[in-house]
């Protein structure tokens, strides 16, 4: 018989399957709320002009397709690392940072995961209650334990942070604490700076290891005010481990471009601690791609380029915060009893809507609108054509 006869069929990802059930829709005014994409007012994935611009001077260009290092390129990395750690950053000038271009986001918390695994095979993880869905499989694929802490409460729409910080002090020394740097995945619920600076305490006096993944940055308020957890981590001595991921801020999902940095305790330390993050990539992968990440870089390396850049990401935030606000309107313009103002203060590409999965299996059923069971919507996925469609769908169903 075949080695595989007796395989059992793996769980679907329940995000995808929305997808192939949406497409099967034949509703014209069917809209979908489930990705994780930003898409711009006419409903389609931006291509950013400065990519564009630094596409065609590199095809032009025409350079050989050698192998690249296995941390990726220099010009590359340091780009990353004045993203989110500032370029005046005393960190990066007493060298220690190490920093490898990654196979998007979920390559870069990867490496990470099996680096640490190395590291500390005995460390527990901790990821946020809820959280991204492939926090934990990923983790628990690098052969980890993982568990929650207190992150939502579902009665402010806010952080629950007097239970976070309650979990933070429960955990064991060396334990790894997974922390979104901004734009909360999936709840749009995000710490202030000064909630921040206390986890930060509570990390140091506990020994335990953060690691801060950072998917978003530029979405909530602007590229340096969403570094603020990676600015008061740096500040504090500590070391730690962040991921990026250029998917969402420079539209460039399938490109797969993202980064692992680690801060160290000095530039002897960093010299050994890439040399094992290397070990790691080289025995996946070997190296990186070229192409996305000599994009970003190029963009990063050039003023005008950059200026371009930062006004179409103001452009993408700043369209997500006038979804926001426009959906808060539309529904209350309905008539509607409940009040669903929590949604223009949470940020990033989604909120945790607080529709139930009845409810949002009726959006489905009656409106064709598309949404998580957990009631997660993608506040990117809304346009000034769908917006009053879908405020009414949601007055409709809370009613
Ligand atoms: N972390 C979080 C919190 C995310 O939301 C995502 C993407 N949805 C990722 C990591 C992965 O990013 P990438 O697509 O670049 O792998």
């Amino acid at each position: 018989s075949s080695i595989f006869a007796a395989v059992e069929m793996a769980p679907r990802d329940p995000i995808l399957g929305l997808n192939e059930a949406f497409n099967g829709d034949a509703r014209d005014t069917k809209v979908n709320l489930g990705v994780g994409v930003y898409f711009d007012d006419n409903g389609k994935i931006p291509l950013l002009a400065a990519v564009k611009a630094a596409e065609e001077t590199r095809l032009k260009a025409a350079p050989p397709r050698g192998y690249q290092p296995i941390e990726g390129p220099a010009a590359y990395n340091t780009a990353v690392q004045n993203l989110l750690f500032g370029k005046d950053s005393d960190l990066l000038a007493a060298g220690r940072v190490i920093t490898a271009q990654a196979i998007g986001g979920t390559g870069a918390l990867k490496i990470g995961a099996d680096y640490l695994k190395r590291l500390n095979p005995e460390a527990k993880v901790y990821i946020s209650n809820p959280s991204w869905e492939n926090h934990r499989a990923l983790f628990e694929a690098a052969g980890f334990i993982v568990e929650d802490y207190a992150y939502y409460d579902a009665g402010t729409r806010g952080v629950n942070f007097a239970g976070m910080k309650a979990d933070l002090n429960k955990m064991a020394p060396g334990s790894v604490v997974l922390l979104h740097a901004c734009c909360h995945n999936p709840t749009g619920a995000d710490m202030s700076d000064a909630q921040w600076a206390e986890v930060v305490g509570i990390c140091q006096e506990r020994g335990l290891v953060p690691f801060l993944d950072m998917a978003y940055q530029g979405f909530a308020d602007g590229i340096d005010a969403d570094a603020v957890a990676i600015r008061a981590f740096s500040a504090s001595g500590l070391q730690f481990f962040a991921s990026s991921s250029f998917s969402k801020n420079f539209s460039l999902y399938g490109e797969r471009v993202g980064a692992l940095s680690v801060v160290t305790a000095s530039k002897e330390e960093s010299a050994r601690v890439l040399s094992q993050v290397k070990r790691v990539i080289r025995t996946n992968y070997s190296n990186p791609p070229i192409h996305g990440g000599a994009l970003v870089a190029a963009v990063l390396a050039s003023g005008e380029l950059r200026a371009q850049w930062e006004t179409e990401l103001a452009g993408m935030r700043d369209r997500i915060r006038a979804m926001r606000a426009g959906l808060v309107d539309a529904i209350k313009a309905t008539g509607c009893a409940q009040d669903f103002s929590f949604v223009a203060q949470q940020r990033g590409m989604f909120s945790y809507t607080g529709l139930t999965a009845a409810q949002v299996e009726r959006m489905k059923e009656e409106f064709g609108i598309y949404a998580v069971s957990t009631g997660r919507i993608c506040l990117a996925a809304l346009n000034t054509k769908n917006l009053d469609y879908v405020a009414k769908a949601i007055a409709a169903v809370t009613k």
